[in-house]
Formats: C-alpha cells, structure tokens, sequence
C-alpha cells in the first residue's frame, strides 16, 4: 500500500502525483468515516479552486453535506469545525511548499488533525476505492459561510484587548501573500495596533517570498520593522499556522524563543502548568516550564504528534520549533494569529519590549548538518551509535537524542523521505554545538563506510 499521508495530511505536486482523481477519492474516504457534516476550505494556491471542486464532489457524492468556508487561514477552518460542531474539515493547502504543490489537511470534529490510525483507515479507502456512491435523492448539499469574524473573536477573547490597545504598539507584518492576510492585520488593527504590512497581496504564486518563513528569507519584513520603528514583526507561512517574529530591532527569534516567552508568561500565570514539543526543541523551554514548577512532554517531531499529545494528556500548551505556538485555552493546534495576540499581550503586561522578554532567557547554542545514509542501513547505523557512544541519557521517541549533560545533547534522526540523518545540536558555547556536530558526522560517516563494506565483503 502506498503512503499518502506525510506528517501534515497529504501534500503533492499539483496534477502530477496530487491530482483530482486522488482528492474526490480521498474526499469521499473521509466523508464515509468522519460523518455526514464537512467543513472544506483553501488557500490562495491558484490550483485550489480546482481540488476544492474536487475534494466537494467527492463529499457530496457519499451524501455529505459540504460546509463551504472558502478561503481562510488553516487554524480558522480548524475553529469552525469545532465551533459548529461538524464532522469533521478538510482543508485544501500545502501550507509552506512551493506554489506547484498542493495537498490535504484531514481534520476530526475537534479541529484537529486526525490521528495516525484514522489516516490508515482513510489511506486504505482511498487507495481501496470501496466507499459507496448514494443514490441521486441522497447526494448532500452545499452551504456556504463566512466564519472568519468568529475565529477573529475567538482569538481575542483570549488576551486584554483593552490593555494591548493602551500600549498603542506599531506592528509590521508579512504574510508573503498567504492566508493570513485576511486575518492577522484585522487581528492586529482591532487589538489598537498602527499596522504596517509587506507582501500583503494574496496570490497563490508567491511572488514577495519563499512562503515558509526562515530568518534568511525576511530581510523585506526586518527593513519594514526598521523603517517603521515596529515593536515587533510577524510573518506567516501560506496557510497561516505558523508564525515567525521578529524584535523592535528587527532580529528573527528562532520559534523555540517565542514558544519559551509564551511559557515562560503561561506557567507564571498558572503555575505547574505542562507541555509538549518535539525532541528536537531547544532546553530553554525545558528551562521555563521547569522554573515555573511544570513538565515537559517530549513527542516525535510534527506538530499533529504535539497536538494529538495535547489533547490525550490535557496539556494546556505545545510549540514547534518552526514556529507553531499551540495554545490549548483556544484550540490545541499551530495558530499564527493567536501566536500575534499572545505576544503583544505579554509585551504589554510586562511592560518589556520582545527583545527585553527574549534577553531574559537562558541563551544556548545550536548547529545542524545532515549525512548521507542508504535508507535499509539507517537501523544498524542507529544502533551502533546507541552501543559506541557513552551518556547519562539516550531518548528513543524520534532517532537518537543523546544527552551528554544538563545542557549539551545531540539528535539524530532518519529522515523519512530521503537517504539522510539529520543532525541537531544544542550547546552551552556556539564552539562546542558545531564540534559535537562535526565529531558526530564523523562517526556517522564511519560506521555507514563501515556497513557498506561488510555489504560489499559479506
Ligand atoms: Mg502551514
């Protein structure tokens, strides 16, 4: 059986390998096994109209009733599920990746992303073809609504709009032509901000940016902080879950910084307060949650895996590296508009400005790399590294983390689609991420020679 579903729904080249045969199928797989009543929404993709015709023809062909959003940001379909109590939501986006692709988000009645064995039960019908057209009395309907207002609400609802709107913050934002831009300067502008926007325009090809925000990628958005004497800088990606912030100086904190000073605030707030992220994130939230009497729950990476988590253990709070603040009073999924709200009501609490909240945190050090690796010896190559390398602490969740001390551990972790380990350190000195980085390649590169040639011998 082959795979559809990656680590975020079901992502492809548009009318190569994701095409409309694919979508009205998987559309009526989900709509016999999540129920009878479907949201459906898109993004600004120019192939999204095609998929969304598709993804409601296949819902109304097993008798769903299609709650048609239109286009909206990712986290507000997510809202809307919840909040009319659908069956369930399908969004049609393929969030950060280039304007060629396009792909299916699957959510459940609580917004979330469906869990990995209902993706094995709506792979399997889809692929299968064993779902069962209904008669022509039977066929659902379409509706349509506008629920962007509510999620808007919804989103405010958790911070002090009066005291954020007295603080008169000046706000630059850059939705690099994405989803957000229907929401995140409404979000920002009814929070009493002064809102400065770059690359505001929707269009599905992406002209202003890469549309997964890096640091490298917004030297447009940090000139427009600069030039406007912002108080902060947002950016989203083309679906707007994820959020990336940049200070009054127009620096890009790393998504683990934001997602410690929204903890760092929370577990103030409420003391012994929980939370999940992936293995990979950086010990400064560790750091926070622990200071504020809590725990850290620690998933494999991908933020369904955080959600999911979330929601079995009743955790308030969830981050992702890559800039997904999952804030569990509103809903327990990546939303960059609540992201927006949360930090600008932390500023103005605290009365400091983002770089002041972010120079409060301990400071750690991180390097990256990848390996080569052939795919059938990536197990071996793992477990030789697990009996050659000596540590107090080896977690197992997601590849290979080993923990040196406290504060100096590594990562290795196959990549699921291609030859490869990829690498990441966290470190008390920038010198000894890199060299616990490099020493590892090292012995990666070794071993993996060393496999090959008893292959080849053997
Ligand atoms: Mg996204």
């Amino acid at each position: 059986m082959g795979k559809l579903f990656g680590s975020n729904g079901v992502r492809g080249v548009a009318n190569k390998d994701f095409n409309i045969e694919l979508v009205t199928r998987l559309a009526a797989a989900c709509g016999t096994i999540l129920g009878k009543e479907i949201a459906v929404g898109r993004d600004f993709r120019t192939t999204s109209p095609l998929f969304r015709n598709a993804a409601v023809a296949g819902l109304l062909s097993v008798g769903c009733n299609v709650h048609d959003f239109g286009v909206l940001p990712t986290p507000a379909l997510q809202h809307s599920v919840r909040r009319l109590r659908l069956s369930g939501g399908l969004m049609i986006t393929a969030s950060h990746n280039p304007p060629r692709f396009n792909g299916v988000k699957v959510m459940a009645s609580d917004g979330v992303e469906i869990p990995k064995r209902l993706e094995e039960k709506v792979e399997e019908l889809t692929l299968s073809g064993d779902f069962e057209a209904v008669e022509w009395d039977k066929v659902g309907k379409v509706t349509y609504a506008e629920v962007l207002t509510h999620y808007i609400d919804a989103v405010l609802s958790h911070v002090d709009v009066g005291g954020i709107k007295k603080a008169g913050f000046k706000v630059s934002i850059d939705p690099g032509n994405g989803t957000s831009t229907l929401a995140a300067p409404t979000v920002a502008q009814r929070l009493g901000c002064s809102v400065y926007t770059v690359n505001s325009e929707p269009d599905g090809r992406f002209p202003g940016r890469e549309s997964e925000p890096r640091p490298d990628n917004l030297e447009a958005l940090r000139a427009l902080v600069k030039a406007t004497s912002s108080d902060l800088g947002v950016a989203f990606d083309g679906d707007a879950d994820r959020s990336m912030f940049t200070d009054e100086y127009g620096e890009v904190l790393w998504g683990d910084r934001i997602i410690a000073i929204v903890a760092k605030d929370y577990t103030k707030r409420h003391p012994g307060s929980r939370l999940v992220t992936p293995v990979s994130s950086s010990k400064v939230i560790t750091d926070v949650i622990v200071e504020g009497g809590g725990s850290v729950l620690l998933t494999k990476v991908g933020s369904v895996e955080i959600s999911r988590a979330m929601v079995e253990h009743r955790i308030d709070l969830g981050g992702e590296e890559t800039g997904g603040i999952l804030y569990g009073p509103h809903q327990p999924v990546r939303d960059g508009c609540m992201a927006l709200a949360l930090i600008l009501d932390i500023m103005q609490r605290r009365g400091k400005s983002l770089g002041a909240l972010d120079n409060e945190l301990p400071k750690y050090y991180q390097a990256k790399d990848r390996v080569q690796c052939p795919n059938d010896i990536k197990p071996r190559v793992l477990e030789s590294l697990v009996a050659r390398v000596k540590a107090p602490h080896i977690d197992r969740k997601d590849g290979v983390k080993i923990f040196f001390d406290d504060n100096n551990w590594i990562l290795f972790r196959p990549s699921g689609t291609e030859p490869i380990f990829r690498l990441y350190a966290e470190a008390d000195t920038q010198a000894r991420a890199d060299e616990l980085v490099a020493t590892n390649k090292r012995l990666i590169e070794e071993t993996v020679a060393k496999l090959e040639h008893a292959r080849v011998t053997g």
